[in-house]
């Protein structure tokens, strides 16, 4: 939906038609302008004509397990999101923020795409409003919105962050800010901003190796930024913030997952306050390969004898190929 044209065309009326707009967009979640019975019926008219509703998306998946949405976008570009349907009542959608990714990290399938560009917060916007719609018709909402699809967050951040400004909108769809989370490599100044800003956000890092070695081999973006580098701002961070943040640790096979890694990880994380590990089962998209639960396991282990809070997720929804990082707009 092209949120910016929404705004030009009400550019011309009384300030509050926007507002009963976006309401009738985002909170009673209309798919067509006709049912925007606030609206008088020639405004609902032009909009109909120059900002549809309609959400160009194939959507794959069980109905009552995780979804993927493959969006079409301007210039023929496909994007992914996912929605995962938790046994406690949640509902979080995974978005992205870029098509492709330029950071190119080896175990990713979204980085062997290659770049093609930003997705704009309308963009952005489109893919939880998506699910938002289809989760109405079966009487429930979205719970949590994490920025963990194609691309690297804090490399669109202007748009992100106003996705956010917008999802977090009270007169509209009204989702708290600590319902999101964003999802970065370490890009460093994207961590110093979010600092700044006044949305509670969540933040996750991904870390995936507890050396420089290690994480430059299959994250090139270390050469950039570098642990040591990375860690200072997350300190900085939750000073600041007073948040906790999450460290996710895709774990593949005879990489990354041996006792001598997890014992290292367990140190360079040890100062860090209100931190905690996320391990995540790998979704195998090249060359890697998962490692096995009992591995997992004895790591999670190591991590926890040395003091650190670890938390498993189960598989992003391997099944429909949606995972962090991982989505790859196969079709
Ligand atoms: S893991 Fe994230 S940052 Fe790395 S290539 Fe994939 S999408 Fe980009």
């Amino acid at each position: 939906m092209d949120l910016v044209n929404l705004d030009k065309i009400l550019e011309k009326e009384p300030k509050y038609r926007l507002k009963q707009a976006k309401s009738a967009v985002f909170k009673d979640l209309i798919e067509d302008w006709q049912e925007a019975k606030t609206l008088p019926q020639g405004l609902r008219k032009e909009l109909q004509e120059h900002c549809p509703l309609r959400l160009e998306a194939s959507i794959f998946g069980t109905p009552d397990g995780p979804s993927r949405a493959l969006f079409s976008l301007r210039g023929g570009l496909k994007v992914e999101s996912v929605l995962l349907r938790h046994k406690d009542g949640r509902n979080t959608v995974c978005v992205s923020s870029q098509v492709g990714c330029v950071l190119c990290c080896q175990f990713c399938a979204t980085g062997q795409l290659g770049f093609k560009r930003n997705l704009d917060y309308p963009e952005i916007t489109d893919q939880v409003l998506f699910f938002a719609r289809l989760l109405k018709k079966e009487k429930q909402k979205i719970t949590n919105v994490v920025f963990m699809g194609m691309g690297e967050p804090f490399l669109n951040y202007d748009n992100v962050l106003k996705t956010i400004e917008i999802l977090n909108d009270k007169d509209g769809f009204n989702l708290g800010s600590r319902h999101f989370s964003i999802s970065t490599v370490g890009i460093v100044e994207g961590i110093k901003k979010l600092a700044e800003e006044n949305f509670q956000v969540n933040l996750a890092v991904s870390l995936h190796a507890p050396d420089d070695k290690l994480r430059e081999k299959i994250m090139p973006i270390n050469k950039k930024y570098p642990l040591e580098k990375i860690l200072d701002a997350v300190n900085d961070y939750v000073k600041k913030t007073k948040r906790r943040v999450m460290f996710e640790y895709i774990m593949i096979k005879d990489v990354n997952d041996s006792d001598e890694q997890a014992t290292k990880l367990a140190e360079l994380l040890k100062n860090i306050p209100l931190s905690f590990v996320n391990l995540i089962s790998y979704n195998p998209t090249g060359i890697f390969r998962p490692s096995l639960p009992e591995r997992i396991k004895r790591f999670k282990e190591v991590l926890e004898e040395k003091g650190i809070s670890v938390t498993q997720r189960y598989r992003f929804g391997q099944d429909i190929a949606a995972a962090c990082g991982q989505l790859a707009g196969k079709r």
